[in-house]
């Protein structure tokens, strides 16, 4: 039986500096807020729970005073640095720099023209797009799916951006239909956009679909709140349809090993590398316990 990893899955730069940022202040000082999830994965926030940080919601942020918060890769809003200025929280700030890049990209072109309408292709809610929209004092407008394009004016200037996770393909459908909608009313000069998908994410893509190519069973390890992580799951299925999404290693229960010969463990940008290698772990015990492997192959 063979059993790899996906040597390219992982943490993206963004995501393994927040989470350096947060050990090393824990290892110094014990004890560390973090505003909202440091990462879409469980496991690791348990993890990192252990060691002293402790996630709060915007609720508790503004109640808090006299303290330090760590913002994550994903990025905050202005209000959110103005409500620590107000309170005195002192901030660690992990916004992965390509978001940071993105945030000050929209606040200039918002605040250079003020009649424009900034679209971004996102998850509405997301922490990311919440972070974008701030940037626009909340006025720019949010597509995920084909419908969401209706809310766009296009008698208007627009400039569309993608949230830095969003899938490419569904962000060239978003193109092509604005171009086309401007164009109908002779607008064509009026739209722009700029692609602001993390080049860390279109280039994953291209290497898992390869990976997962080479396996009768790959096991995509992620959280289930990760975008990214259902987005390239999505990937890799359409590439291998034997691809197992786990969240748990309680799910091997339920998956047959009968006729598999090879098994590929890869995952998303919010998979920690030691999540796949414990994955990895838990599958040679069960290959143990189904009398499909001898102590030699561990
Ligand atoms: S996916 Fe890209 S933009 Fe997002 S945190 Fe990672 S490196 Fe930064």
């Amino acid at each position: 039986m063979i059993i790899d990893i996906d040597k390219n899955s992982g943490y993206c730069f963004g995501v393994t500096n927040a989470v350096k940022t947060a050990e090393q202040y824990l290892s110094n000082h014990g004890s560390l807020y973090c505003l909202g999830d440091i990462v879409h994965n469980d496991a690791e926030l348990k993890r990192l729970s252990k060691l002293g940080l402790t996630e709060i919601t915007y609720d508790e942020f503004k109640n808090l005073s006299y303290c330090t918060v760590l913002i994550r890769a994903h990025g905050e809003p202005p209000e959110t640095y103005q409500i620590a200025d107000q309170n005195n929280i002192k901030l660690i700030d992990a916004t992965c720099p390509v978001v940071l890049n993105l945030q000050r990209k929209i606040k200039n072109n918002y605040s250079d023209h003020p009649d424009l309408q900034v679209v971004i292709a996102g998850k509405q809610g997301h922490a990311e797009v919440v972070g974008l929209l701030g940037q626009t004092q909340n006025n720019g407008i949010v597509i995920s799916k084909m419908e969401d394009l209706d809310q766009i004016d296009y008698h208007k200037p627009s400039c569309l951006y993608a949230q830095t996770t969003f899938n490419i393909d569904t962000f060239k459908l978003f193109i092509s239909e604005m171009q086309q909608r401007y164009h109908n009313l002779g607008n064509d000069h009026l739209f722009t956009f700029q692609d602001s998908i993390c080049k860390q994410v279109s280039h994953r893509k291209k290497a898992i679909t390869k990976f997962v190519e080479n396996y009768d069973l790959v096991l995509f390890v992620s959280g289930e709140k990760s975008s990214n992580g259902q987005q390239l799951f999505q990937e890799c299925k359409s590439y291998n349809p034997n691809t197992v999404f786990v969240s748990s290693n309680e799910i091997f229960d339920q998956i047959s090993l009968d006729g598999i010969n090879s098994i590929g463990i890869c995952g998303a940008t919010s998979t920690p590398m030691w999540l796949m290698e414990e994955t990895k772990m838990a599958l040679f015990k069960k290959l143990k316990k189904d009398h499909q492997l001898d102590d030699s192959m561990q």
